[in-house]
């Protein structure tokens, strides 16, 4: 399948005042030099604890935030400094599925005016057409048609969340950054909400970037999945390739948590010490290298690079060499 989005080298950083006059300016370097592709129709997995950078990496992608220097290769352009009327016909492609979905949904405007809102903005439909719209978006994502006239606390979780999927396709996006969406509902609910993404991107011919903290999530979902460390990759593989064979020790340490539904294969849980550390001053070398049980001198003096190790398979570490 051919690309649909090409990261090259991204940084974000963010600057933020400190000291008594708030004179000293520091760098947050949320997102720090990372490069990947989404092929069309994929679903590429991002995941990593929280503050690694994973949610600042989906919003510099859909350019609500400005990126520091890298660029964004969007279906073969160049959108990474897009700006104005350019920037507003590719907002249209790109869109977000938030954690909280009560938060993005509007409390005093009915659910049908919230999904509509992106067709009144974007296209000058009669409302009649607009209507008819939101009615197939509400089928779609299974909610009743008098949701239409109802309000969003009228809701439950799962179905906020559905009014937010509903919100997000109104466009016809090609690319969804859906931002731990399932992470505010309850297990019980968790993978309807997962099942319908599924089966809405067959329909909708939708491409997915996937956040999570929650590793089960991110391998029910995803075709690949790169894991993210305080602003970087430090390994991206197929999903069998990650969980059957993960290759970066912070990656391995994750994985050891989560439990084998196999009792016969005893696995090792790998306590990972520590913090995530700041991403004002993150670490010399590898950034991992305090909680890391095989680092070596080099680990603390030289950064290791994002290299192909098996095919589609790469890794950040100087264990492999
Ligand atoms: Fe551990 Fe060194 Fe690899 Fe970093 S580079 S993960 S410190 S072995
Ligand atoms: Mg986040």
């Amino acid at each position: 399948e051919p690309m649909l989005l090409e990261v090259r080298n991204l940084k974000t950083y963010y600057s933020t005042k400190k000291g008594l006059f708030k004179k000293e300016q520091r760098a947050v370097k949320a997102v720090d030099g990372i490069s990947f592709f989404i092929r069309k129709g994929e679903t590429l997995g991002l995941v990593g604890e929280s503050g690694c950078g994973k949610s600042t990496t989906g919003r510099t992608i859909l350019r609500l935030v400005d990126s520091t220097s890298g660029s964004i290769i969007f279906n073969g352009k160049d959108i990474t400094h897009l700006n104005g009327a350019s920037l507003r016909k590719y907002r249209r492609d790109l869109q977000l599925i938030f954690q909280d979905p009560y938060a993005s949904l509007n409390p005093v405007h009915m659910v049908g005016d919230i999904i509509a809102a992106p067709l009144r903005n974007y296209q000058r439909l009669p409302s009649k057409e607009i209507r008819k719209e939101v009615m197939m978006l509400l089928k779609k994502v299974g909610l009743p048609e008098d949701a239409y006239h109802k309000y969003p606390h009228e809701f439950s979780g799962g179905q906020r969340q559905r009014i937010g999927i509903a919100r997000a396709l109104a466009l016809r996006p090609k690319l969804i950054v859906a931002d731990e969406p399932v992470s505010a509902l309850d297990v019980s609910v968790q993978s309807q909400v997962l099942n319908l993404l599924k089966e809405l991107q067959e329909e909708f011919d939708l491409t997915y970037l996937f956040i999570a903290h929650d590793l089960s999530v991110v391998k029910h979902m995803s075709d690949r999945i790169g894991v993210m460390y305080v602003g970087n990759l430090v390994e991206m593989a197929s999903k069998n390739d990650l969980y059957e064979q993960p290759l970066h020790p912070y990656t391995q340490a994750l994985m050891s948590a989560i439990p084998d539904p196999d009792p016969r294969k005893k696995k090792e849980r790998i306590i990972l010490q520590g913090d995530v550390p700041n991403p004002v001053n993150p670490p010399k070398g590898c950034a991992f290298h305090p909680r890391c049980i095989h680092a070596m001198p080099q680990c603390l003096e030289e950064k290791p690079l994002l290299q192909e190790v098996k095919k589609e398979h790469y890794v950040a570490c100087h264990l492999y060499k």
